[in-house]
């Protein structure tokens, strides 16, 4: 089993941390211009798990560095109204998650923009690489980088993605405007997104594999009741169709799943809401995972086989994935990696007293 793993990422969008942020720690030996940084606790993803794990762990004084990847906020941005958000009848997502990062900055969160392209649980420290060059190591690592969405998997999805062909509503149903849509899916996701883009489209068809949505009864209500969206039940869709100069979409086709009946769908816009996958990419060949890449934690607890390692929120959760219960798990790995950090410092104190 290798020690660490590479991860594909973008092309380098971030400055390095170091000409970011001043008054850094240096780990011992280094000088001030070198990029790496030491700290006891390295909370790697600034979702609702990240951001809650970063107020806890600050407020018990273990000065953590959070490294935010390429969304920063998670996936809570990516989204308009927050419905159930305790304390908030209603919240955008994208304020919720900035009020989240200003609170774990307040009370002392180093923040970098930053995406972690290889991790080292092989020994302690644990030694995080970022994209920007800068080398993290750190006693306690809290791993929270949550989900992303699904794909189909269809050749023709794949060659139009960015072309008519998104998985974020909120990113681009404004290019939308006046055209049909096509919406996959028939989760909390794929309604919402399907409510969300009759903002801009005139005809929004929902089209689903099954004849029942397992979204929540309040959100299918709501589908049920508006003129401008038409569901497709038990079809999937097995290609999209466009034009090549220039690229773009006109529509997709749908096979009925019993009868193999194909329906072409017109639509300008296609949008995938099939689902997320957990961003387990760091760690799959040094946690153990399962569920399709979920990490495995102990019960009743964030931490994972390797003392010292934490896994909280998306990453780990194969059944709940909420905002409230990724919160929760942050609040537990903060709670968990101040016992570990303790632990091993009383451990110190005593050899260095032998
Ligand atoms: P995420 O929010 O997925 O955040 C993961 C973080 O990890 C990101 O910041 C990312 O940049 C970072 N990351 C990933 N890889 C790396 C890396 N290599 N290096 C550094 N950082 C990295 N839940 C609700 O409770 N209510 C809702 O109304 C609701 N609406 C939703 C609407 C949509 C469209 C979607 C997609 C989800 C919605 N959810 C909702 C679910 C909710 O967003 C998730 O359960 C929650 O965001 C998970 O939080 P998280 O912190 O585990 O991870
Ligand atoms: P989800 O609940 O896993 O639903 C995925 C949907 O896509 C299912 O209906 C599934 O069909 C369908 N699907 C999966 N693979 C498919 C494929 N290959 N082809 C066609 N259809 C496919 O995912 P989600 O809707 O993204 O939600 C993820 C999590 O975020 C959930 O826990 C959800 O509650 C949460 N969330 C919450 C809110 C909210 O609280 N308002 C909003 C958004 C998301 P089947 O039903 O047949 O399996």
């Amino acid at each position: 089993m290798p020690a660490s793993r590479q991860i594909a990422t973008p092309p380098t969008l971030f400055v390095r941390a170091t000409e970011v942020y001043i008054g850094q720690t240096l780990v011992p030996g280094d000088t001030a211009m070198s990029d790496k940084r030491h700290t006891k606790v390295l909370i790697i993803g600034s979702g609702p798990a990240g951001y809650t794990a970063a107020v806890y762990a600050s407020r018990a004084m273990l000065e953590p560095i959070l490294v935010q990847g390429i969304e920063p906020g998670g996936q809570l941005t990516t989204t308009t109204e927050v419905e159930n958000w305790p304390g908030d009848t209603e919240v955008q997502g994208p304020d919720l998650m900035m009020r989240m990062e200003a609170h774990a900055k307040a009370v002392g969160t180093e923040i970098i923009g930053d995406i972690i392209t290889s991790l080292d649980l092989s020994k302690r420290p644990f030694t995080a690489t970022g994209d920007s060059g800068t080398i993290y190591t750190c006693d306690a690592v809290i791993l929270a980088t949550g989900a992303r969405a699904k794909w189909l998997g269809i050749p023709s999805e794949e060659k139009f993605k960015g072309f008519g062909v998104s998985a974020c509503a909120t990113c681009d149903g404004f290019f939308y405007r006046g055209q049909e849509i096509v919406v996959v899916g028939g989760g909390n996701t794929a309604v919402e997104e399907a409510l969300f883009l009759t903002n801009f489209a005139s005809k929004v068809t929902l089209v689903h594999r099954r004849d029942t949505l397992r979204s929540e009864k309040i959100l299918q209500d709501r589908l049920f009741k508006n003129p401008k969206i038409e569901t497709l039940w038990d079809h999937e869709i097995v290609e999209v169709i466009g034009t090549e100069d220039p690229l773009g979409v006109e529509g997709v086709r749908a096979k009925h799943v019993k009868t193999g009946e194909i329906t072409e769908i017109p639509c300008k816009g296609f949008f995938v809401a099939i689902g997320h996958a957990p961003a387990s990419e760091l760690v799959a060949d040094q946690l153990e995972t399962h569920m399709g890449g979920y990490v495995v934690t102990k019960p009743d607890s964030t931490a994972t086989a390797i003392p010292g390692v934490f896994a909280a929120g998306d990453l780990t959760d194969h059944i709940y994935r909420q905002a409230v219960t990724s919160a929760g798990m942050g609040c537990m790995a903060a709670l968990e990696a101040e016992k570990f950090i303790a632990e091993l410092e009383a451990g110190a104190s005593a050899e260095a007293a032998e």
